[in-house]
C-alpha cells in the first residue's frame, strides 16, 4: 500500500500528527497497536491560560525542571504553542473542565484536566472521534516489524503482512517504561519504535533519562497512587506506621527516598475522612479494593516504577530525525524540552503541539525515495526472558544506579535472548544502560548512587 504519510501510533502524538497531515490535503495511514500511555494520563494538559502565567512562566518551570539539560529553543517552542494547542484541542471537541490546577513543580496554576482524573481517556475519545471523521485517514491495527529504506525510511513493514510505502514516515510509538518490571505503563510501551529507528541509522538520545513515579500500588498489578492523595493529607509509612519522609517534597524526590529506604513503605490514608476519599479519589479506592485492601482501614504497599521516559529518536524542532523521511514525535522522540526530567503534564502538551509540527514538516517535505529494503537482525538464543530482561532493567538502571551494576547488567543483556520480544528488549535495555554509564554524574532523574550530587527538580 502507498500513501503520502505514514504515523506509527495513535496516541496524542499520533492523532494530532495525521489530523494535522490530513488538514494539509496529504493521504495519512494511521498505524497502530492499541491504547497506550495518553488514554492513561490522569492529572491533565499544561499550558499558560490564566491571566496572571505566561509562555515564559511556564518555560521558566520547565527549565528548572531539566536541571541545565534542556533545549531552549524548544522549551520557548513547546510554552508558547500551549494556549493554541489548547484552543485546537477545543476546536475538535474537547472540552475542559473548566479552571487551571497548580501541580508538581509548575509555579502557577496551568493544568488543565478533562473527566476529572480520566483526563487521558476523555481527550482521546474526543481526538478519536475527530480522526474518525477524517476522509483523508485510513486506519490500520498492527505492529510495527521494521521501517523501509537503506540510509532514508520510505515506509515501514507490520505484523499481518501490512506493508505501507510512504512519502514520509512520522514515528509515535511512545516511551519505553513499558520495558521496565514494575511500571506505570503498557506493555505496548516497550521502546520498539525507537529500537527500529535506532536500527534504521536515526541518532537516539538521552536514554538514561527515566522518571519513576513514587507511590505506585506494590503488589501483583501497579497502579498509580495520584500525588493529590499525599497533597490532600496521605502519609507515607514504614512497617510500624512511621512517617520517615516529607511527603509533600517534589516526584523524584520522594523516589529516591523510598528507594533509599531499607524496607516495606505505605500509603496511610487512614486518618482522612471517609467523604473526602470518596468524593475526591474513587479511583485510589475502587483499586485498592480491587486489590483486596480497604484503605480506610488498611495500609496500602507503595513503591516507585517508571513512569516516563525523556530520551528517544533525536530529532530537530519540527520532528526531523537524522534519516531522510523519518520524523518522530511524542514520548518517543527527543525533542529537548524535557532535559534531565520532564516537568509533570508537559508531556501531553509536547504530544500534541510537536505532532502537528511534524505534520506540517511531514506533508511539506518532498517525498523521499530509496529502495524498499529492511535490515534483518540476528540474535544470539540464549534462555534469558523478556521478565529477566524487565528485572535486569529495574535492578540496574531503576531510580538509584551504579557503575558495576550497570556493567554486570550489559554483560548480561548483551549474553543473548530467547525470543525475538526477548532480544529486542535486551538490544533497548543494553541502549539504556550503556548511556547511564556513559554519564558518570547524578543529574535530574539520572541518579548514580557511585556519584551523588545534589538533586535538581
Ligand atoms: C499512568 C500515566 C499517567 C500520566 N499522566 C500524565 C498527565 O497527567 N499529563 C501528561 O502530560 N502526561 C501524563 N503521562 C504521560 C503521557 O501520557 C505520555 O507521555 C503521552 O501520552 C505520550 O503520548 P504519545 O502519543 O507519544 O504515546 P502513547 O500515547 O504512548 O501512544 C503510543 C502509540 O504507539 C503505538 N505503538 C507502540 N508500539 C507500537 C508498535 N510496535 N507497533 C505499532 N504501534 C505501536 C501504540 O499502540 C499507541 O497507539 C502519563 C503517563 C502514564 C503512564
Amino acid at each position: 500500500m502507498k500513501t503520502d504519510v505514514l504515523v506509527i501510533g495513535d496516541g496524542l502524538a499520533g492523532s494530532a500528527a495525521a489530523l494535522e497531515a490530513a488538514r494539509l490535503g496529504a493521504r495519512v495511514a494511521l498505524v497502530s497497536a492499541g491504547p497506550a500511555s495518553s488514554e492513561r494520563a490522569q492529572g491533565g494538559i499544561a499550558a499558560a491560560v490564566l491571566p496572571e502565567d505566561s509562555p515564559r512562566l511556564h518555560a521558566l518551570d520547565t527549565l528548572a525542571a531539566g536541571a541545565g539539560l534542556c533545549d531552549p529553543d524548544a522549551v520557548a517552542m513547546l510554552t508558547s504553542a500551549g494556549p493554541e494547542t489548547v484552543r485546537w484541542l477545543q476546536s475538535l471537541g474537547v472540552r475542559f473542565d473548566g479552571g487551571a490546577a497548580r501541580e508538581a513543580a509548575h509555579s502557577l496554576p496551568r493544568v488543565l484536566h478533562l473527566g476529572g482524573d480520566q483526563s487521558g481517556h476523555t481527550l482521546m475519545a474526543f481526538v478519536h472521534a475527530a480522526i474518525e471523521r477524517e476522509p483523508n485517514i485510513s486506519r490500520y491495527t498492527a505492529r510495527l516489524h521494521a521501517l523501509l529504506g537503506d540510509g532514508v525510511c520510505v515506509g515501514a513493514v507490520f505484523s499481518g503482512g501490512l506493508t505501507v510505502l510512504a512519502g514520509a514516515t512520522i514515528l509515535a510509538t511512545g516511551g519505553y517504561a513499558g520495558l521496565y518490571e514494575r511500571t506505570t505503563n503498557s506493555r505496548l510501551s516497550n521502546g520498539k519504535g525507537i529500537l527500529e529507528a535506532a536500527r534504521a541509522g536515526a541518532r537516539v538520545a538521552d536514554l538514561e533519562f527515566v522518571q519513576f513515579h513514587p507511590t505506585v500500588f506494590a503488589g501483583g498489578h501497579p497502579f498509580l497512587i495520584t500525588e493529590a492523595l499525599r497533597g490532600a493529607g496521605a502519609f507515607v509509612v514504614d512497617a510500624a506506621g512511621e512517617r520517615f519522609i516529607d511527603e509533600l517534597l517534589p516526584r523524584d524526590q520522594v523516589a529516591l527516598a523510598l528507594a533509599r529506604h531499607r524496607g516495606p513503605a505505605y500509603i496511610s490514608a487512614t486518618h482522612m475522612d471517609p467523604e473526602l476519599l470518596r468524593t475526591s479519589f474513587p479511583n485510589f479506592l475502587r483499586n485498592c479494593r480491587h486489590a483486596g485492601i480497604d484503605p480506610l482501614r488498611e495500609l496500602v504497599p507503595i513503591m516507585p516504577a517508571a513512569h516516563y521516559t525523556m530520551g528517544g529518536v533525536a530529532t530537530d524542532l519540527d520532528g526531523r530525525s537524522s534519516v531522510e523521511g523519518l520524523f518522530a514525535a511524542g514520548e518517543c522522540a527527543r525533542t529537548g524540552v524535557h532535559g534531565a526530567n520532564r516537568l509533570a503534564s508537559n508531556s501531553l502538551l509536547e504530544a500534541a503541539a510537536f505532532g502537528r509540527r511534524a505534520a506540517a514538516a511531514a506533508a511539506s517535505a518532498a517525498p523521499v525515495d530509496g529502495s524498499p529494503s529492511s535490515h534483518t537482525h540476528v540474535w544470539r538464543r540464549q534462555d534469558m526472558s523478556l521478565v529477566d530482561v524487565r528485572r535486569i532493567l529495574d535492578s540496574a538502571a531503576g531510580v538509584l544506579r551504579t557503575g558495576a551494576g550497570l556493567e554486570r547488567a550489559l554483560r548480561l543483556l548483551r549474553s543473548g535472548a530467547s525470543s525475538a520480544a526477548a532480544a529486542d528488549a535486551a538490544e533497548l535495555a543494553s541502549m539504556i544502560c550503556a548511556a547511564a554509564l556513559a554519564r558518570p554524574v547524578s543529574l535530574g532523574a539520572h541518579q548514580r548512587l557511585d556519584r551523588p550530587a545534589p538533586i535538581a527538580v
